[in-house]
Parts: structure tokens; sequence; C-alpha cells
């Protein structure tokens, strides 16, 4: 893993800057050749030619005189003199690290559970009503068979016996995690 754990910072190669803009603007007799580009080695002394050749679709580079090769980010560790870092904070790649990704991580988590308890919650609720919708087709039905209603009855029966169908189903969701 790349980055120092201490500073809760890592390199984000994505945000580094491309190729051409970094070596163009910071290289002398900088030219481009389709993918490649050369410029005068910044490493050697009295660097005359372009010996210093840059593959711009990977970011790297190589002198064929002092044998120098990297990418962006040794570049400017050897130019600058600065750690890795640094040298990835002035390449605007720096971002916050492993532990601040966790802890978003988590949160995300903490709040995705919340969400998932309030909709146990709701079905709690709705099971609740069911069940008190049963209780008063139970009574209704009891009515009816007592005063003779068959018609009722039936009715009635019909509704519990839907209601316990749906009762069962949303319990079994409730079960299940959704
Ligand atoms: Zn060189």
């Amino acid at each position: 893993m790349l980055g120092q754990p201490e500073y809760h910072q890592r390199l984000e190669r994505s945000l580094l800057p491309s190729a051409e803009a970094f070596f163009g603007s910071r290289t002398k007799g900088f030219r481009r050749y389709g993918r490649r580009a050369r410029a005068r080695c910044p490493f050697h002394p009295r660097a005359e030619h372009q010996n210093f050749s840059i593959d711009l679709e990977r970011g790297l580079y190589k002198c064929f005189v002092c044998g120098a090769c990297g990418d962006m980010l040794t570049f400017v560790m050897e130019q600058d003199g600065v750690g890795f870092i640094e040298a990835a904070r002035q390449l605007g790649a720096l971002v916050p690290g492993d532990d601040a990704e966790e802890r978003r991580f988590r949160e995300e988590r903490v709040a995705k559970d919340r969400v998932e308890q309030a909709k146990q919650d709701a079905w709690a609720l709705h099971l609740e009503a069911m069940a008190r919708e049963m209780e008063t087709l139970e009574r209704v039905r009891d009515w009816a068979f007592q005063h003779r209603r068959d018609a009722i009855v039936e009715l009635a029966q019909m509704c519990i016996e839907l209601t316990v169908a749906e009762y069962l189903l949303a319990k079994r969701e409730v079960a299940g995690g959704r």
C-alpha cells in the first residue's frame, strides 16, 4: 500500500496531472511524438540533447545518458528534494487515507442499519394492525354464527383466511430482513 499510514492520507493516481502537462511544464525542450515525448534531461548536467524519454500513457520517464527513471512522483521527489507524501500533495493527488475511508464506510453502515431498523419497525406496526384486524373479524364471525347469519359467517371466515395468509407472508418477509 502506498502512502504513510500515520498521516491518514494516500495517493490517488487518477488525480495526477496528465503526463504531457506535467513533463511539458517541468522539462526543457519538451517535444511530443505520438504517445511518447522527448526532452532535455533535468537530472544530469549539461544535457543538450533530448535524451530524456517520456512514456505519456504511463507517465514514466527514462534518461538514456544518466539512467534516471521513474514516474511523476519520483520526478518531484528527486527534483524538489521532497518525500513521497509531499510530492503527492504537490501533484494534487493526496486524498484522505484508509482510516477516513473506513470511518466513512462505518458511518454509511450505521445509516443503512438505521434505515433497516425503521423498516422493521414499520413492519412490526403492520403486523400488529393485521393481528387486530383478525381479532375484529373473528368477533364478527362469532357474532354472525350466534345469530345464524351464514352469509356473514362465510364472508368473515374468508376475510380471516386472507388476513392470515397476508400475515404469514409479511412475517416471512420480516424474517428475511426485508
Ligand atoms: Zn539524464
